[in-house]
């Protein structure tokens, strides 16, 4: 038989490319980038609605934000925590002021910021509420994203997250997410968590009940557990507020930020929360390299400052409901499945054709959007995206589900 030997080895192609394929991304390559658009190598021009996964919410290259990291590109870039510098000190201060805490630890990426709360509240169980040594536990929710370390995957309910990278850390009970009465029966005197997401982001904006959040601080209070909340995606702006806890009105003992926090320009996250809490870490117990560096301090306390003014969580509440009543028409049209809004931030399930196959499809209409969990497309624009910006969104939207 001519043609293929089957018992012939077949030479193994290796993948004409140096980068390991842990993305598959729009084949969109961009070269420049500003407020809410981005260009690609053939010049088309885009509407940037992933933003960063909300990193970007200022926008590419706020002008403020530019400036401040130039300014210190120019005078300090790096000192390590061995050394002291200016700006630590007034970066801890504003970004404490604004979100009404006491305390702040500066970290790089997001999943640092939670590695840094599970450290603190393990810690603080064991030296102030008494848990026997090695037994502590923190209450997650089913369908959470907190990360990418092999702790954090730990806890995910997310096949693709989580198989292959055991062993699994211990320590964590994971229930059900929107559900209090799970919280309450997880909870017991080795338990010196509960730690959810005020908004489930890459769950596809999911937004719990409105007795949620105020349910769980009570039930963290009354159990002498700590409520962390994990708000590197929906705090900074993003929900119409400076965190999305503050429109449930509740105060977490710790906060976890990120993302928007290095306003768009390098990574930089931090825990806020009570003094007593992270005073627990001490010289020695936890730190990084990078962490609280004089330019994540510089860009952090020119996102501070934009914040304070309170323009940009208005501008997120004023054109809500664009967003919401443009999504809810393409529901009702039968078009796309549940909406999920809050703010400048949309989650729809789409029927008719795969999340993929959508976000595609927008892309040809100069819209940037990413499917997220299989068929959500989720929505979430630098904040200083225009009304009229908006209708084009919702205008690719509706051609690319139709
Ligand atoms: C993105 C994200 C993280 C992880 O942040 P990295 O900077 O990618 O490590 C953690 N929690 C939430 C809610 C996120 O959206």
């Amino acid at each position: 038989m001519d043609g293929i030997d089957p018992t012939q080895e077949v030479p193994v192609t290796v993948p004409v490319t140096a980068l390991a394929a842990n993305y598959a991304p729009l084949p969109i390559e961009i070269t420049a980038a500003e407020g809410c658009w981005v260009t690609d190598t053939a010049g088309r021009r885009y509407l940037d609605c992933l933003a960063g996964y909300s990193a970007l919410n200022f926008g590419h290259r706020h002008p403020d934000l530019i400036a401040a990291a130039h300014r210190q590109l120019d005078r300090l870039t790096l000192t390590s925590r061995a050394l002291q510098h200016d700006l630590l000190e007034p970066f801890a201060e504003a970004i404490t002021v604004l979100t009404h805490t006491e305390m702040f630890l500066p970290m790089n990426t997001g999943a640092e910021a939670v590695e840094t709360a599970i450290k603190a509240a393990r810690k603080w169980g064991y030296e102030v509420k008494g848990v026997p040594a090695d037994q502590a536990t923190i209450v997650v929710a089913a369908g959470a994203f907190h990360g990418r370390t092999t702790t954090i995957v730990s806890m995910s309910t997310d096949p693709e997250a989580r198989t292959g990278f055991g062993p699994y850390a211990p320590g964590f009970r994971v229930v059900p997410y929107d559900d209090a009465a799970a919280v309450a029966e997880a909870i017991d005197d080795t338990t010196v968590a509960v730690l959810v997401e005020p908004v489930q982001g890459e769950s596809g904006v999911i937004i719990p009940s409105t007795g949620y959040l105020p349910e769980l601080r009570r039930l963290c209070t009354q159990a002498g557990a700590l409520l962390l909340l994990d708000e590197i995606q929906s705090g900074l702006g993003r929900t119409g507020a400076t965190l999305a806890q503050d429109l449930a009105g509740v105060e977490a003992d710790l906060t976890m930020l990120g993302k928007a926090l290095g306003g768009g320009i390098l990574p930089s996250s931090g825990v806020i929360g009570r003094a007593d809490v992270l005073g627990v870490l001490t010289p020695g117990t936890h730190g990084s390299t990078f962490g609280g560096n004089p330019m994540a301090c510089a860009v952090g306390l020119a996102v501070t400052e934009l914040l304070a003014t309170g323009e940009y969580q208005e501008r997120a509440r004023t054109l809500h409901p664009i967003l919401a009543g443009r999504a809810g028409e393409l529901a009702e049209a039968g078009l796309v499945g549940e909406v999920r809004c809050l703010g400048l931030w949309l989650g729809v399930d789409v029927a008719h054709r795969s999340g993929r196959e959508v976000s595609e499809r927008m892309a040809t209409h100069g819209v940037i959007a990413k499917e997220t969990h299989g068929n959500t497309i989720r929505l979430a624009p630098p904040l200083t995206i225009t009304e009229a910006e908006l209708h084009q969104v919702m205008d690719a939207l509706a051609q690319a589900v139709r």
